[in-house]
């Protein structure tokens, strides 16, 4: 079953045009990832697909098109976003934050919050603390938990990376793999081309605004065209 297909999705800033004809699909289990320079248009795309902001274009989500709804019904239906730049409450306590999240869905919150702090101990740790005192890489856990109490049908996640120390960030990888590989769908939006294709089924590769390839991510790896641009020196 496809989880997501988007056909000919078109975003627009007044004259800007963010993203052009867009075609993706995310099959169901699959983790896809795409990959494309700073302001390439991958933010305008996972929050046109999230119902964030105007678009043009059709968009299918677990069998049904949700072209058309609100934002806040398509997080109903099971899809979820953490942005970039976390977005989380910073004056709330992190177990504020968890509660808050949990709003509306159907959820046996105190089992909820048992799980989130088995697989984040730190966040346990600093269950009373204000949020906006987390260290970064605790403050991503703490927005990912958030879309993870909801149980989504897809994961969406705009550059989860961004600001994290190196080994937070392969700490990082590392959740979202295993978060995939318990059933969740993910699509992934990074900079950091080379080890977001590492833990990818496929790839696409974004362009001004363009979307191409959707093939293999391991021969995107491998793809010499591909490297000298994105994935640096290493
Ligand atoms: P980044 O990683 O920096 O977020 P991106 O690939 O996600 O980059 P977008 O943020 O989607 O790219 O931006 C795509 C283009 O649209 C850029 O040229 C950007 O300047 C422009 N843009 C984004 N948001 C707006 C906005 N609200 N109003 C006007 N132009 C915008």
């Amino acid at each position: 079953m496809k989880m997501l297909e988007v056909q000919g999705l078109n975003v627009r800033y007044g004259a800007v045009k963010a993203v052009l004809d867009a075609d993706l699909e995310v099959d169901d289990g699959e983790l896809v990832v795409v990959v494309g320079a700073n302001g390439a248009g991958k933010s305008s795309l996972l929050r046109a697909v999230a119902g964030l902001n105007k678009h043009r274009g059709r968009i299918g989500f677990a069998g049904a098109d949700i072209s058309a709804r609100r934002a806040e019904q398509r997080v109903k239906r099971g899809l979820s976003l953490v942005p970039e730049g976390r977005h989380i409450f910073g004056r709330m306590t992190v177990l504020e934050n968890l509660q808050v999240a949990a709003w509306g869905a159907r959820v046996d919150l105190s089992a909820e919050i048992a799980g989130v702090f088995a697989r984040f101990p730190r966040l346990e740790e600093r269950k009373h603390q204000v949020a906006a005192t987390l260290s970064g890489g605790e403050q991503q856990m703490l927005a990912l938990s958030r879309a993870l109490i909801r149980h989504p049908k897809l994961l969406m996640l705009d550059e989860p990376s961004m600001g994290l120390a190196p080994k937070i960030v392969a700490q990082m990888f590392e959740i979202i793999e295993e978060i995939n590989a318990a059933g969740t769908s993910v699509l992934l939006i990074e900079q950091n081309a080379r080890m977001a294709l590492s833990i990818a089924h496929r790839g696409y590769l974004m362009e001004t605004g363009a979307l191409s390839g959707g093939g293999d991510a391991r021969a995107m790896l491998e793809d010499e065209r591909l490297h000298e641009a994105y994935f640096g020196k290493a």
